[in-house]
């Protein structure tokens, strides 16, 4: 049997969108109206009966993308995974792929599915490097072709850059050398530490940086240093991409869950809209793990209706009342109060992947990789000093001991 979603799926989209896209609960099984067969597994495509996802142009690139991008940070179905096929339908055929997503499984995943479908032609793939150094970029970027099973990559970014010295003359011939080979079409960077204002102005004056994709979300809309390189990242026509618009996506209470709905659009919707809303922003890259989530982040896309202001106080109501409730990274500001030994963010993240998505293997083996000296000194130190440093009330101490015990 074969069942997918409807027009009328999502277009009714105020009582689906009520319950609010969850963790890994909420899984495809769990959406009872939709189901693949043999047929549908090979079968990706527009489908121009649909309602579409818009298009923008990202930035100098000049070509035209779905606001909507589907993130790949999560484990696809290695042989064929039918979310993709169903996000194509509505014209999601951008996909945001890295070198190391899914524990390195998502390239392979991604290949797997366009060369079964027959379909590299219609889709966009981005794909990234944590090698930021030219030898080490150009060798990741051969790997993800063979991963990705591609002759090109559509776009191909240095991942979570914090340095913006690698962006020098050395980089910048490889990447032309490898544009004229024909192996990437257009190259840019993602960051998402502190230093993302200094990194989008850098861009702005960087004319091979073509794409910026940063972490920006509805906790940040009057930060002032943010929004004046965003503003000089657009008028340089750099094409800019938002990443964790939820303001991280998890939190470890169930508090966090809570937002006051006053239209027709769940938190998830709502603060996608908001992004979509800032014209200097193309498109936002979303992590739709489960068919409840595409669905209702594909309604919000098509659905032309803007956010109204009661929706967007609810949005400023939410920010405020759950600032506590989760670790948003930022740890230049807590860092040093435990002399620069933890990255206090990166294993905040880590326990939110074991607590509130479920990926414990994930966390694990994220959690081993960390310098032993690291791992070793979380067990001795005091961080209470955190807890005083954290300016959004984060109980850094209790999250701490928490870590140690689910992660080592
Ligand atoms: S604990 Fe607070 S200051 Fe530290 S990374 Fe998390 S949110 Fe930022």
């Amino acid at each position: 049997m074969k069942k997918r979603f409807t027009r009328r799926d999502i277009l009714t989209i105020g009582a689906a969108g009520a319950a609010g896209a969850t963790g890994a609960a909420g899984a495809a099984s769990s959406f009872g109206r939709l189901a693949f067969g043999p047929t549908a597994a090979f079968a990706a495509g527009k489908d121009s009966a649909l309602p579409q996802v818009p298009r923008k142009i990202l930035g100098k690139t000049g070509e035209a993308i779905p606001i909507l991008l589907f993130g790949g940070a999560m484990r696809l179905d290695p042989r064929f995974d039918p979310k993709l096929a169903e996000a194509m339908r509505f014209g999601v055929d951008y996909f945001d792929a890295a070198d190391c997503y899914g524990g390195g499984s998502c390239e392979p995943a991604v290949g797997a599915f366009h060369t079964r479908a027959k379909i590299r032609d219609k889709i966009w793939i981005t794909s990234k490097s944590d090698a930021h150094d030219p030898k080490g970029f150009e060798k990741t970027v051969n790997e993800s072709l063979q991963k990705l099973k591609t002759s090109y990559i559509n776009l191909y970014f240095l991942h979570a850059l914090e340095n913006a010295d690698f962006l020098n003359k050395d980089l910048e011939k490889v990447v032309a050398r490898l544009k004229k080979e024909g192996k990437i079409r257009h190259f840019g960077f993602s960051c998402h530490n502190a230093n993302v204002p200094e990194l989008l102005e850098k861009a702005a004056v960087t004319p091979w940086v073509e794409s910026v994709m940063f972490r920006y979300n509805f906790r940040q809309y009057g930060d002032k240093a943010l929004n004046k390189a965003m503003d000089a990242a657009h008028k340089a026509d750099v094409g800019l991409i938002a990443m964790k618009t939820q303001g991280s996506e998890a939190s470890f209470a169930d508090a966090w869950k809570k937002f006051e709905k006053t239209g027709k659009w769940n938190k998830f919707q709502a603060v996608l809209k908001a992004v979509w809303a800032d014209p200097r922003i193309t498109a936002a890259v979303s992590h739709m793990d489960n068919f409840k989530k595409l669905k209702e982040n594909i309604a919000a896309a098509v659905d032309k209706t803007e956010l109204g202001a009661l929706d967007r106080r609810a949005i400023e109501k939410y920010a405020a009342e759950t600032r506590s409730l989760a670790c948003d990274g930022c740890d230049h500001l807590c860092r040093e109060a435990v002399g620069g030994a933890i990255p206090v963010g990166t294993v905040m993240r880590y326990v939110m992947y074991h607590e509130a998505y479920g990926e414990v293997d994930e966390a694990r083996a994220l959690f081993a990789k960390l310098p032993a000296e690291t791992r070793s000194r979380l067990k001795v130190l005091n961080f209470e000093r955190a807890n005083d440093a954290c300016p959004h009330g984060v109980n850094v101490a209790e999250h701490l001991a928490r870590a140690q015990a689910l992660l080592a």
